[in-house]
């Protein structure tokens, strides 16, 4: 058990699958009681239902991120429900590429409500209770999920990769405010986890890559990404690990 972590609570947005609801799992295994955000609401609560029968507190808080008023009223229920939040791992993304000439679908625009507007939206529902954390001399983290995409230059992925762009240099930006009022303020930039993310969105050219790039790479699993997370937000309150790269050994 990573001490410091006990008795904290943490708020986990795309907790329904992948690296979310990995990420909750364990930090409630450290005792983190920890509020799952996502649509799915049947996912949550069977989430919510295995972390409360190890012995964990997880509350099930389904919603769509895109709604400004459903984000902040879920801000209200954490408080309510669990206390402050002292952790945030701001992380529910989507992956839809799309040729340029596939710009006219409006699927780029569902990434940029979620990937960034929703994003934003969060840090914002949440930052004063950070910073009433650091103020009474506690732990508090802000952690982002943007992608290695944030730096690649790939066909079809102009907007994706925009909008993580955006989360990268989001993050540095707000640690200008919040670093000084002790609220650590980090991004995580993975490459493949294997995820629903290469199923749901992704085209049938994307699929066929990942699918052929995992039979000589293996794929970062979002256990990978949980254990990164629980080691940033234990480690010592002066300490803030501000951009992790993390890729799975064979991917170039
Ligand atoms: P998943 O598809 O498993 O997780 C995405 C999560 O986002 C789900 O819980 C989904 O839940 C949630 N979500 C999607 N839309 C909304 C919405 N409108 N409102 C609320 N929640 C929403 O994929 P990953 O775990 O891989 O994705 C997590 C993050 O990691 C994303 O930001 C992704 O861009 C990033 N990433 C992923 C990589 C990979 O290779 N898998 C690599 C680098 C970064 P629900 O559908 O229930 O709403």
């Amino acid at each position: 058990l990573v001490p410091a972590l006990a008795g904290r609570v943490g708020v986990v947005t795309g907790a329904s699958s992948g690296m979310g609801a990995a990420t909750a799992e364990l930090l409630a295994a450290q005792g983190v009681k920890v509020a799952l955000l996502a649509r799915r609401a049947h996912e949550l609560d069977a989430l919510a239902e295995k972390i409360t029968t190890a012995g964990g507190t997880a509350l099930s808080v389904p919603l769509d991120l895109t709604d400004v008023a459903a984000v902040h009223a879920a801000a209200a229920q954490v408080r309510t429900r669990l206390g402050r939040p002292s952790i945030v791992f701001n992380n529910a993304g989507i992956m839809l590429p799309s040729s340029v000439e596939g710009l006219h679908d409006q699927r780029w625009r569902r990434q940029i409500d979620l990937n960034v507007t929703a994003a934003v939206t969060t840090a914002a529902a949440f930052v004063t209770d950070l910073v009433a954390a650091a103020a009474e001399g506690g732990p508090a983290d802000l952690i982002t999920t943007s992608s290695v995409a944030a730096k690649r230059i790939v066909p079809s992925f102009a907007v994706y990769s925009a909008t993580k762009a955006f989360l990268t240099h989001f993050t540095h930006q707000l640690r200008a405010e919040l670093g000084p009022r002790n609220v650590r303020v980090s991004v995580i930039e993975p490459g493949i986890v294997s995820t629903e993310l290469w199923s749901t969105g992704a085209d049938r050219t994307t699929q066929e890559w990942y699918a052929k790039a995992s039979e000589h790479i293996e794929p970062l699993r979002p256990a990978d990404i949980a254990e990164i997370v629980v080691y940033t937000v234990g480690l010592p309150k002066h300490v803030n690990l501000q951009q992790i790269a993390v890729m799975p050994t064979r991917q170039a």
